[in-house]
Formats: C-alpha cells, sequence, structure tokens
C-alpha cells in the first residue's frame, strides 16, 4: 500500500498569539505538527502495518518545516518530503498549497492519501479535497473510522456528532477527524531511527512549476484577534424590574431586539 500524508507545520494555537503588521506574529511561538494531521500520520502507520507497503510525509513549507516532518519519521512514518517554497513565493493560498501537492502526487501512484479535517492556523479544510479534485479521485472528509479490504474501503464519517458510514474504494483521500485513533509519541529509538530516514527536499523547479502556476487565488485583507470579553452584568432587585432591565438592555445595549 503507497501511502501519503499531507503534513502542515502549524504554531502552537494553546500559546498566546499576538498580531503586528496585520500579520500573526510568529517570534517567539512555538511550532507543531497541526493535531488532525497526528491522526493522519498515525493512521497510515497502522494502515501500513497491517497491510505492508510505506508512509510518505508530505509538506509544502520552508526548512523549518524539516523539525516537524522529522518528528513525523520519529512517529514511524518511511519518508518524508518538504516542498521548500521560500525561495519562490512570498504568498500563498489554499489552491497555492493544492496545486503544489497535487503536482507532487500526480505520478505516484498513491493508494491512500491521508490529510487532516483541517489546519488549526489556517482553519479552512480546504486543501484535502482541493487535492483530491486535482487528481480525479474519490475523497470522505472528517473521517473517524477506516476499514480497508483489497480495494475496498469502508469508511465511517463524523457529521457534527453523527456518523455516517459511506462505501469507497482506492485510491481515495480521506481527512482526518478527532477520535479516528490515539497518536503515539515518538520512542527515543524512533527519534534515532529519524535522523536515518529519507527526508528529500523539492523546489518548484523540481515538479515543473513556475510562480504563475500557483499563484494565490486569493488575498488576506486583514487578520485581527477577537475583540476582549467584557465583564458580565448583574441585575438586581424585584424580579419583575430585573426582567425589564433586562428586555430593556438587549434593546438598547446589545441590540437583538
Ligand atoms: C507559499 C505559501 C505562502 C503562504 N503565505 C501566506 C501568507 O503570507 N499569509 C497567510 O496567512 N497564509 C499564507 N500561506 C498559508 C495558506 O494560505 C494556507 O494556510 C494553506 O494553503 C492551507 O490552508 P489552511 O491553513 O486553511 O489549511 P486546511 O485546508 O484547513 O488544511 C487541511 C489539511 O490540509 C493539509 N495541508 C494544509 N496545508 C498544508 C501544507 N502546507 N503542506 C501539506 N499539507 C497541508 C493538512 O493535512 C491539513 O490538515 C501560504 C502558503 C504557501 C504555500
Amino acid at each position: 500500500m503507497n501511502i501519503y500524508v499531507l503534513m502542515k507545520r502549524t504554531f502552537d494555537t494553546e500559546e498566546k498569539i499576538t498580531i503586528s503588521g496585520g500579520q500573526i506574529n510568529e517570534d517567539g511561538a512555538e511550532f507543531i505538527i497541526n493535531p488532525y494531521d497526528e491522526y493522519a500520520i498515525e493512521e497510515a502507520i497502522q494502515v501500513r502495518d497491517a497491510q505492508g507497503g510505506e508512509v510518505t510525509v508530505v509538506s509544502v513549507g520552508t526548512e523549518e518545516t524539516e523539525k516537524q516532518l522529522r518528528t513525523a519519521l520519529a512517529m514511524g512514518a518511511d519518508k518524508a518530503v518538504l516542498i521548500n517554497t521560500e525561495d519562490d513565493l512570498d504568498y500563498g493560498d489554499q489552491f497555492t498549497t493544492a496545486k503544489i501537492l497535487s503536482e507532487f502526487l500526480k505520478d505516484k501512484e498513491a493508494d491512500l492519501i491521508i490529510a487532516g479535517n483541517v489546519a488549526i492556523d489556517g482553519g479552512s479544510g480546504q486543501v484535502g479535497p482541493r487535492v483530491a479534485e486535482l487528481l480525479n479521485i474519490p475523497y470522505v472528509t472528517t473521517i473517524t473510522k477506516l476499514e480497508i479490504d483489497g480495494s475496498n474501503v469502508t469508511v465511517v464519517r463524523d457529521v457534527e456528532g453523527d456518523s455516517e458510514v459511506i462505501e469507497t474504494t482506492l485510491p481515495l483521500l480521506v481527512t482526518a477527524q478527532q477520535g479516528l485513533n490515539e497518536p503515539r509519541y515518538p520512542s527515543l529509538p524512533g527519534i534515532m531511527k529519524a535522523k536515518k530516514k529519507p527526508l528529500d527536499e523539492l523546489e518548484l523547479d523540481d515538479l515543473d512549476l513556475d510562480e504563475d502556476d500557483v499563484e494565490a487565488k486569493t488575498k488576506t485583507i486583514e487578520i485581527y484577534l477577537p475583540p476582549q470579553k467584557e465583564a458580565g452584568k448583574v441585575l438586581e432587585g424585584e424580579l419583575a424590574d430585573q426582567v425589564k432591565e433586562l428586555v430593556n438592555l438587549l434593546h438598547t445595549e446589545a441590540k437583538v431586539i
């Protein structure tokens, strides 16, 4: 089984996020594997261990992304590929990323491609489905269970807390939802082995792409933090007066009635 995982390096949203000049300030931020991509890596390893084959983790990023790719190798992936856009592109969007990934994948004869459901920073949930569309293969999003029997696949997907069972076939792209599995921590032997596993680096040129081919279709105009939460109001006095005051406040301050 030829398995590919799409992995994004993201900043840790558990950390305090600051914005300067309309951009998220990356100085001092902690960077991690996008948490949904950890489920994707774990699932890929489990499928490989059950069915045989190879797991390749691929990321569009910069040299810094090597660290997260090495972590994926330490978890148990076999190979990693970094598509480094640092020298070629200043700006990109979901189209850019999906186009680059699909050009990389188009001749790889992937049986299974696993992406995360969503990146916790960009949060559009577009890259996986876009890659599948560009490769012209089926895709199922937000999966919580994957069973493969020959080329037949049964998938359970999470639909806002309910479950939907879908049957489909390989080659297939799925996106991983929380609950799919319990991602392992890299073990010490895993970390040592990862140092010797292949991590290839490609640039746009290697994929016969130039900047125009992957030019972003959208432009981010502004990024801002949500307004600070104001302290709540406690109404006092007779119940009937409190209700009157509440209705008044909903009308004049909250302007919701
Ligand atoms: C060259 C370049 C420059 C960029 N410049 C900017 C910028 O200036 N400002 C800005 O705000 N954003 C920038 N971006 C980020 C970009 O807009 C999106 O963050 C990115 O395309 C993914 O969208 P998303 O974060 O919504 O991911 P989602 O679609 O939510 O991600 C879902 C899944 O897709 C896969 N995936 C997502 N991104 C990658 C990746 N890079 N590599 C491999 N798999 C991936 C993962 O499996 C992930 O879990 C740039 C991207 C590129 C490629």
